[in-house]
């Protein structure tokens, strides 16, 4: 095999969500049939679609929506932009997406969509054109009561308006529950904007403590300074955690004194970027990766923490604010360097659980204030957290396995109860 291979394949999500499923089924006994069946996913929708340009030209995009699984309630999951999308990707995105549902029990299955499309190229009214159209060709398949997009990279709540108005369109009348992350004014939850970053918040504070470190002791590296970044790193400090180290696509930050996480949020919002912010270092978009710190918040995108530079990793702590961010092979390096790793289907599982607050007040027409979500968000994730430490704990796994056999079990044992053989 020759190393280019080797590292195609380390980087290969589906092949890593598979590996991590296998490993799992394995843990608890799965039997074969429900190892053939949850291994796979059950839909993969394919589309190109015309999008007429502002110059006057029609471009044809590709875009995916996969369900993985459905046997616990509709699918739930994002929606991402990105260049790098490829139905793969999608599909382990998915398979994730049933697994973080069971971690934190909430009655959804797994799903993921996404478009081939680096939507900075796109004017504003192109960005809306394509959505418009997209949401059309995933209409045959989304719904309320069916499957459930969100936010996810590169998609915000002005997208989510969007897909939400032109299915309303189809019907006739306003369908307010089949997109979750909608702005406030149309059916959205307040708190969602947070809800991932403050999971991620709350799993990084309960490892601590049962590493026996105190937040104001805690230096925090992140990478990504998106929506779940940033957020991350607001709340870690707000925490009383300092935040030494952050990093965009565009490059990186460190200043080992700690950087003032608003300031650097105002600075992206002026220039679009964190480069160029005064009174730090300028490191790389990897740099907060391998930068002296105690804890480590991978939340960009997949495939960072990899054999290459697991290594070098100074953090002992990795909360997974990205959903795949480490491959298995950089996992196991991590695992035997002792770092202790809280994984994407738990330290993410936030906005997931607000997604499905907002569906549950859009469904009743009945609206919840911020308190109310972020104290309900607490006990889901401080539950979710403590369940998986117990797994870990007594089976003597890791954080990752720990949460993969609670999941695996959740969804194999409603697979089993709906019988598999109809
Ligand atoms: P976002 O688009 O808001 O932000 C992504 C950030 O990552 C941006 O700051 C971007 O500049 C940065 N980035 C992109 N490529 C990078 C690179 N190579 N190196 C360093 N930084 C890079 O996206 P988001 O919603 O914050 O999502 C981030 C991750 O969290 C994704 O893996 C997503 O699937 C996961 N996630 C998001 C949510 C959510 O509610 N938004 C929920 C669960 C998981």
């Amino acid at each position: 095999m020759t190393p280019a291979l080797e590292i195609h394949e380390e980087d290969d999500e589906w092949r890593t969500a598979q590996r991590q499923f296998d490993e799992a089924a394995e843990l608890i006994g799965l039997e074969p049939d429900l190892r053939e069946i949850l291994r796979e996913v059950q839909r993969e929708f394919t589309c190109h679609f015309p999008v007429l340009m502002d110059d006057g030209r029609i471009e044809i995009f590709t875009g995916y929506r996969v369900q993985h699984n459905i046997n616990r309630g509709p699918a739930k999951g994002g929606i991402r932009y990105h260049p790098a999308v490829s139905l793969d990707e999608v599909k382990a995105l998915a398979m994730w997406m049933t697994w973080k549902c069971a971690v934190v029990n909430i009655p959804y299955g797994g799903a993921k969509g996404g478009v081939i499309v680096d939507p900075r190229k796109l004017t504003q009214r192109e960005l809306e054109h394509m959505t418009r159209r997209f949401a059309t060709e995933i209409a045959i398949l989304v719904g309320p009561d069916r499957d459930i997009p969100a936010p996810d990279v590169n998609t915000d709540a002005q997208v989510m308006a969007w897909i939400m108005d032109t299915l309303s369109m189809h019907h006739g009348y306003s369908v307010t529950a089949s997109v979750t992350g909608k702005p406030v004014e149309v059916g959205g939850s307040l708190g969602r904007v947070d809800a991932t970053g403050r999971g991620v918040m709350i799993c990084t504070l309960a490892a601590l403590e049962h590493l026996g470190v105190k937040p104001h002791a805690a230096r925090v590296a992140v990478q990504g300074f998106g929506n779940v970044g940033s957020v991350s790193a607001r709340l870690l400090e707000e925490a009383g955690c300092t935040i030494v180290s952050v990093s965009d696509e565009f490059g990186g930050l460190y200043n080992p004194l700690g950087l003032p996480v608003k300031r650097l949020i105002e600075h992206r919002r002026q220039h679009g970027r964190l480069e160029g912010f005064p009174g730090a270092e300028e490191t790389s978009s990897t740099g907060p990766l391998t930068a002296d710190c105690d804890v480590l918040v991978p939340a960009a995108i997949g495939n960072q923490l990899t054999s290459r530079n697991a290594g070098q990793v100074k953090a002992r702590l990795v909360v997974e604010g990205a959903n795949g961010p480490t491959t298995p092979e950089a996992d196991r390096i991590l695992r035997d360097g002792g770092v202790f790793l809280v994984p994407d289907i738990l330290a993410n599982a936030g906005g997931v659980t607000v997604s499905y607050f907002e569906w549950v007040q859009d469904l009743q027409s009945f609206f919840w204030s911020e308190h109310e979500v972020n104290q309900k968000l607490g006990a889901i994730m401080h539950r979710a957290f403590r369940e998986v430490l117990t797994v870990a704990t007594e089976r003597d796994l890791p954080m990752r396995m720990a949460a993969y056999v609670q999941a695996v079990s959740r969804v194999a044992a409603a697979t089993r109860d709906r019988g598999i053989y109809p």
